[in-house]
């Protein structure tokens, strides 16, 4: 038995025969030409003819993983008409009076090997974009196939690499998995992975491409990152026990997937998730959630040693919009301070951190700090149905500053020509400042998302960090529930929605309570999602209120 480790793309188990997928190497000989323009005639030819097998691809992907992922392949066709890569070949044919194929494989080499020399990732990953037309263009002008994974048995797909157009055309039926030695998790071969659910894995080291692994069996631990070829009987029996358990979860997925959260009687909730990462919309597509109620954006900032550029998190929005394909991705500002701690914000130590200088108090006065995420947020906005919500906001004027700073950001997008969306902006109620004045604050606002954890902390007065106080901790307490309510009420009087976000949200013995108080939206950890629909589905909330509250 042999084991790697690879980058998880999406969970699960896959058992099975490795197929090793070999790219057709085409191989491109320098050929000297008589007349130019034929050659240029063949070029053009050749180009319809990649345009019009992109268009294909494009149709399938938007049938079978959503316009969002078909997008890629609408990026093709426009890279095919781009005049420098156009232009490039032209030069090369023109003069060096060299065939078609010649010219374009040696475009396809300078552009991407330009690309990857980029710093900005988003523009390293478009290398391997450059290189998967310029091999679909040399496929049409020799008349050969562009390359395909075919497998005949259900199979885990083993790769150097898989371009976005080859993943697309693996058929689901026979493709278990697959393991690639190269490959980023935010490459758009991962994001079409993920939407397809089937446990992938990338960058997975040391990986060989031969006879070594052709043929054997091999299983794939999406969830932990790791692939096993020749696995011995003690790890195929384990792992076939993981299997079947994740299939008796995934029973009762299936029968609860693309159901509406609605009660018997006829009550509406949205059911969105919690990330902290981008790695985690994996999940959030394998339970269906409705969107994301919470991407906790400080972990950006805590995964790295210095500020993460306003392009960096830009690229990390917009992937998570994309991802979601419309749906709506709540993205909260950063919420650093308290037990998460930058080194690099430099923050001066303070007495009591869970009352201290966190979150938009930070934003608030060091508002170049702010203002570089707000960029990134609204830009991203762009790019899919992004909201952003603001955290331990307590007093409105808090949000008219915090809305002026927009303001001005959007201005100076605007200015610069660059290009925005119009996010939706809610606010954090988890202090008990902001659920008296919620009345006060539903006006100013889209809608409110009630953060349980810190709302129990500060109404208790207990520190949610202190262990020795856990049994105090008691969020089931009925200032809590009270205050919940009361937010419910003051946001629908101003028309806007509330939901909860703090793990509050994920209880199932309060599941009822929060529909009986009108509760619009629970965003819960994504495994929580299918337990939760199933208890709203069985739910009468006019029969609960009845029984509770006479
Ligand atoms: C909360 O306070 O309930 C919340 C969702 O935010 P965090 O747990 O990140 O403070
Ligand atoms: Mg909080």
């Amino acid at each position: 038995m042999r084991i790697y480790d690879g980058k998880s793309v999406f969970g699960g188990i896959a058992i099975g025969r490795i197929h090793v997928y070999k790219k057709g190497e085409q191989q491109v000989s320098r050929r000297r030409i008589e007349d130019a323009d034929v050659e240029l005639c063949r070029y053009e030819e050749a180009k319809a003819e990649a345009i019009r097998q992109l268009a294909e691809l494009h149709d399938k992907a938007l049938r079978e993983i959503g316009e969002a992922n078909a997008a890629i392949f609408e990026m093709h066709q426009i890279m095919l008409d781009d005049e420098d890569y156009n232009g490039s070949v032209e030069n090369i044919v023109r003069s060096q009076m060299v065939n078609a194929e010649y010219a374009v494989a040696t475009t396809g080499d300078n552009f991407s090997q330009m690309f990857a020399a980029m710093e900005d990732d988003y523009m390293r990953e478009r290398a391997a974009d450059v290189k998967d037309i310029s091999e679909r263009l040399i496929a049409a002008l020799s008349g050969q196939e562009h390359g395909h994974a075919a497998t005949e048995e259900p199979s885990i797909i083993v790769a150097d690499d898989l371009a976005p157009s080859e993943t697309v055309q693996l058929d689901k039926n026979l493709v278990l998995s697959f393991v690639t030695a190269q490959g980023s998790t935010n490459s758009h071969t991962a994001i079409l992975a993920r939407t397809m659910a089937i446990p992938a894995l990338v960058s997975t080291s040391g990986l060989p491409l031969d006879d070594t692994v052709d043929g054997k069996m091999g299983i794939v631990d999406g969830t932990n990152g790791v692939f096993y070829v020749d696995p011995d009987e003690e790890t195929l029996g384990a792992m076939r026990a993981n299997q079947r358990e994740e299939a008796e979860k995934q029973g009762l997925l299936l029968t609860l997937k693309g159901k509406e959260n609605v009660t018997l009687d006829g009550q509406k909730l949205m059911l969105y998730a919690n990330i902290g990462n981008i790695k985690d919309l994996a999940t959030v597509l394998q339970n269906d959630a409705g969107g994301i109620g919470l991407f906790r954006s400080e972990f950006i900032y805590l995964e790295k040693d210095r500020f993460p550029t306003e392009e960096e998190q830009f690229q990390i929005y917009k992937q998570v919009a994309e991802t979601m394909a419309g749906k709506r991705v709540i993205i909260r500002t950063l919420d650093i301070g308290a037990d998460k701690q930058c080194d690099y914000f430099e923050m001066e130590k303070e007495e009591n951190p869970a009352l201290g200088c966190r979150a938009i108090r930070i934003c608030l006065t060091r508002p170049e700090i702010f203002k570089t995420q707000l960029r990134a947020l609204f830009r991203a906005s762009a790019f899919g149905k992004i909201a952003i919500m603001y955290p331990m906001i307590t007093s409105v004027s808090e949000v008219r500053r915090i809305k002026e700073i927009a303001e001005e950001v959007k201005e100076e997008l605007r200015e610069q020509g660059v290009l925005f969306g119009e996010p939706e902006q809610g606010v954090m109620i988890e202090t008990p400042a902001a659920v008296m004045v919620s009345d006060m604050l539903a006006p100013e606002v889209d809608f409110f998302s009630i953060g349980t954890n810190d709302l129990t902390q500060y109404t208790l007065a207990i520190d949610r960090q202190n262990t020795k106080l856990d049994d105090f901790y008691d969020p089931h307490h009925p200032a809590v529930l009270r205050m919940i309510s009361m937010v419910v009420e003051n946001a629908h009087k101003a028309g806007i929605w509330a939901g909860i976000c703090g793990e509050l949200g994920a209880d199932q013995t309060l599941t009822r309570e929060f529909l009986a108080m009108g509760v619009d939206e629970l965003s819960v950890s994504p495994g929580s999602i299918l337990p939760i629909r199933k208890i709203v589905i069985e739910t009468n909330v006019e029969e609960y209120r009845s029984k509770t509250r006479s």
